[in-house]
């Protein structure tokens, strides 16, 4: 059976969501391992990968200078963890998300073998669908034989899996030489909160330039708070400086699939769509009767924002 290596996504404690949907591509694959590369003493995330149906085993990688994510010093270790590890993996998986995105073309470069990028579908055992133009087209592409397949995997494709698994959990060596000239000085405060995590979340509300500020935002926050979802914001909004660059929904910013995307303001550009092409119900609030938006909305309000998601929040309370 193949064998397939998915390196996990985790912020020391917690596994990124979108893992449990990166091994439900991984096991129509293979022999699912995931391996977590933690700082000494910091292995909840094993844990939590040992729970995830499908994987059989989680390698736990442990080394003082994984305490923070530099995709510069995990890819020589996850290279060499997937060409030497008990006769190497035919398959090495990450979850498009910010990390993946990071750190496989890394591994790509190292290992000398060529990246399939959002892998949307599995056809075959080397046969894959991604998307691209914009997620305008879907393309099949077939990775040649005798190397491995390198992959980002578009979360939004898959669902997750459950968490009746209990995969024992191995320490592994992936010893490698790290390099010097990427060192780890700080993380700047890109505005976190306790929201849902917008790439997870059933549900999201995101804003546009028809916002008009930051401190107008504060209507979009309100309203995601009252029905528990993550706030997302078109690349106008971004740009205009009113949200920070990691709530960017869309071509260049997060693939997203949520049940429910209330976009408030948005106009419904390509780039924004591509976004939220996989969402369940998508909602536009907009004054422009003739936005673009209304052609892919389940349900449309036509009207000021500033009218409207007040008179949405007293109907929710009601
Ligand atoms: C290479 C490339 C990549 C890109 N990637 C992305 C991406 O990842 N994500 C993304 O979002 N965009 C992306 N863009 C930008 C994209 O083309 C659009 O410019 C952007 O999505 C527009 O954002 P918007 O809808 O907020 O703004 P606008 O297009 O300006 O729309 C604002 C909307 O708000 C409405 N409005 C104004 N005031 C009110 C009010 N008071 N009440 C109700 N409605 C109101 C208007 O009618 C209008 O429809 C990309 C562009 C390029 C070229």
């Amino acid at each position: 059976m193949s064998r397939v290596l998915l390196i996990a996504d985790h912020d020391g404690k917690t596994l990124n969501t979108g893992i449990a949907r990166t091994v439900a591509c991984a096991r129509q694959l293979g022999n699912v391992h995931v391996a977590v590369f933690h700082a000494p003493d910091a292995d909840a995330a094993c844990a939590a990968a040992a729970k995830l149906d499908g994987v059989s085993r989680v390698l736990s990688v442990s080394h003082e200078a994984n305490g923070t994510p530099l995709a510069a010093v995990l890819a020589p270790q996850i290279a060499r963890l997937a060409a030497a590890h008990e006769g190497g993996y035919d398959y090495v998986l990450a979850p498009s998300t910010t990390f993946g995105k990071d750190v496989l073309p890394r591994v790509a470069a190292l290992l000398g073998v060529p990246q399939v990028s959002d892998l949307m579908e599995v056809i075959d055992a080397r046969t894959f669908k991604r998307p691209i133009y914009a997620g305008n087209v879907i393309t099949t592409v077939k990775v040649p034989e005798g190397i491995p397949v390198l992959a980002t995997v578009r979360i939004a494709s898959f669902q997750a899996v459950g968490e009746a698994g209990e995969a024992p959990i191995v320490a592994a060596q992936a010893e490698a030489e790290l390099p010097g000239h990427s060192r780890y000085l700080g993380l700047a405060e890109s505005g976190g909160s306790d929201r849902p995590d917008l790439q997870s979340a059933p549900r999201v509300v995101a804003g546009g330039r028809g916002v008009g500020s930051k401190e107008n935002f504060e209507i979009v926050f309100k309203l995601a708070d009252k029905i528990g979802a993550a706030v997302g914001a078109s690349r106008a909004a971004v740009d205009a400086g009113y949200v920070p660059n990691d709530m960017q929904v869309g071509q260049t910013g997060k693939i997203i699939a949520p049940d429910l995307y209330i976009a408030v303001g948005i106009s419904g550009a390509i780039q924004h769509m591509t976004g939220i092409k996989d969402a369940g119900c998508i909602v536009a609030i907009n004054k422009d009767g003739d936005a673009p938006i209304f052609e892919a909305a389940d349900f449309g309000l036509v009207g000021d924002l500033f009218t409207l998601l007040p008179e949405l929040e007293k109907a929710l309370d009601a």
